[in-house]
């Protein structure tokens, strides 16, 4: 499938057109920012890993019954996916205290959660992605009481089949992002589940291999992508 004009250029992506209306492909760049924007960089071989491992899991997600915007990877950094309409939410789901929680709740980073949370942030770049709960993203009119029920529905069941897969290469999941989209008449998993979108620590040390060592300039940025995409055996 050829690549058309470019639809979109995100912080992480650029999105393509293709001759079938119902088909995107998406481009994984180097590219690193956090903080909104604020921060930016660049990690090499980001891109790669990213495309490559959010792949595999949407495959493994497949085969547990969960539908995916996954057509094919095409190149290392390139994928076809169904196009979607975004849901404008970030979908967040942690199983331990990290990060904006930890902060916001008083809780120590690592803390075991006595069951995993389901929260929401409005999908704004200019309102710096807003927290959101079910009553306003329902006043704004941002989804349905269905489609909230089946995301959360689906976004339980991911983290449970991603928590086990993780386990077996000794990675902790710790939280992650994740996105949806319409097709037709269906709600899929969208967008990308990768370091830049998880916390992944060591199962034995707690050390953190994901996008949290650019965010808080832990070093070896690098390394831990390649460590990831090496236990996934890429
Ligand atoms: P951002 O927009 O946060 O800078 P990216 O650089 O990852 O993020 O850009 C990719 C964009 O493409 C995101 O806005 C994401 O919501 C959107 N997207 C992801 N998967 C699909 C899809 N299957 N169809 C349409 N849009 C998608
Ligand atoms: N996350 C993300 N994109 C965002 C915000 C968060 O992928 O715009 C992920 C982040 O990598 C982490 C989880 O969502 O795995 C929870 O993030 P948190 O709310 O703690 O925010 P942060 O500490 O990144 O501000």
């Amino acid at each position: 499938m050829k690549k058309l004009d470019m639809l979109y250029e995100g912080k992480a992506k650029k999105v393509f057109l293709t001759e079938d209306s119902d088909v995107l492909i998406v481009d994984y760049k180097d590219d690193a920012t956090a903080f909104n924007g604020l921060k930016k960089g660049s990690i090499e071989n980001k891109g790669v890993v990213n495309n490559r491992m959010s792949n595999l899991l949407f495959k493994m997600l497949e085969k547990g019954g969960i539908e995916t915007h996954l057509i094919e990877e095409i190149s290392d950094r390139e994928t076809l996916v169904k196009k979607v309409s975004i849901v404008p939410l970030e979908v967040i789901v942690r199983n331990v205290a990290a990060g904006s929680f930890s902060k916001r709740f008083g809780v120590e980073e690592g803390t075991l959660l006595a069951s995993p949370t389901l929260e929401f942030c409005y999908k704004n770049d200019n309102l710096g992605d807003p927290m959101i709960n079910e009553y306003q993203i329902l006043a704004l009119d941002l989804a349905t009481k269905e489609e909230l029920e089946q995301i959360s529905e689906m976004t339980f069941k991911i983290n449970d089949m991603l928590v086990a897969f993780f386990k077996e290469i000794g990675i902790k999941l710790i939280d992650f992002k994740i996105e949806f989209g319409r097709y037709h008449d269906r709600i899929i998993l969208a967008d990308e589940i990768s370091p830049d979108t998880c916390r992944l620590w060591d199962a034995n040390t707690n050390e953190k291999l994901d996008k949290d060592r650019f965010r808080r300039d832990l070093g070896n940025v690098e390394g831990a992508y390649e460590e990831v995409f090496k236990r996934l055996g890429l």
